[in-house]
């Protein structure tokens, strides 16, 4: 489930595949981009936002600067290859832009809002973002835990859950760790924020797990990172609560589903 840690790590796979190479060939393979050609275009730089991807270029005389931006959505993904190397990111149907350098062959699959925006205008596609759990703290956009208890307590009778997911509140938390955030915090999903104690400590534990799991590919919140122990309710509808025993259960809640134990957390009466 790509959320801003997976995001992160592609960041940091695409910077280090791209950054200060020139695009060779791109290939482009959605209608809105179909004829567009960065090659003797240099990559600059990837930064992550939230869960949106920042790819930055420059134009071939200096002057101009372009942000190929992208989003994984739930099941987009970036890969880098050598050249000559076989493709085993997905069928090639699901092939949304190839970019290549001398050196390497940057491939996204099922890419979403892929879109090609001057570097400047980047705040039209992810202004709206709430403070970035993997954020440089300090920096604008970056993480601020206050900011984001700020923002939640700006909808008192949202329901925790949906709050956690609302990327306008903070960025880069999806569905897993809204899930096991709010199993470790004692939560149900359907607290209103407003009667939630401690706001300040679910961001901050947010924060915690993603930046954990910063750099490996596997998201773990229980501490194990072995197959089956990763994670405590996120997934596991119908099996035994790791703490008390009682079933995991799943509901779904706005437009996405929910896991929780009712014991560890029960409903506030
Ligand atoms: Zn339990």
């Amino acid at each position: 489930m790509p959320e801003g840690d997976t995001v992160w790590n592609t960041a940091q796979l695409l910077h280090g595949a791209l950054a200060g190479a020139t695009i060779r060939h791109s290939d482009f393979r959605v209608p809105s981009l179909a004829t567009v050609d960065l090659s003797g275009w240099t990559a600059t730089g990837c930064a992550s936002r939230g869960k949106h991807l920042l790819l930055r270029l420059t134009g071939p005389g200096g002057e101009r600067q372009v942000t190929l931006h992208s989003h994984l959505r739930m099941n987009g993904l970036w890969r880098v290859y050598s050249p000559g190397e076989h493709w085993r990111g997905g069928p090639s149907h699901e092939i949304r832009v190839v970019l290549r350098t001398l050196a390497s062959v940057a491939v996204g699959y099922h890419l979403h809002d892929l879109a090609l925006v001057p570097t400047d205008e980047e705040p039209r596609l992810v202004g709206h973002l709430g403070p970035d759990l993997l954020g440089p703290p300090g920096q604008p956009g970056g993480w601020d835990a206050a900011e984001a208890v700020r923002r939640l307590r700006a909808q008192p009778d949202r329901a925790i859950a949906e709050a956690l997911l609302d990327q306008r509140h903070l960025a880069g938390i999806g569905n897993l760790y809204k899930s096991e955030v709010l199993f470790l915090r004692g939560l149900s999903p359907w607290t209103p924020v407003a009667d939630v104690d401690n706001l300040e400590a679910v961001v901050t534990l947010a924060q915690k797990l993603l930046a954990a799991n910063r750099g490996r590919w596997t998201q773990a919140t229980t501490g194990s990172l072995r197959r089956g122990e990763e994670v405590y309710v996120y997934g596991r509808a119908g099996a035994p609560c790791r703490r008390c025993g009682t079933l995991i259960r799943r509901e779904e809640q706005g437009d996405r589903v929910t896991f929780w134990c009712p014991r560890c957390q029960p409903a506030r009466r």
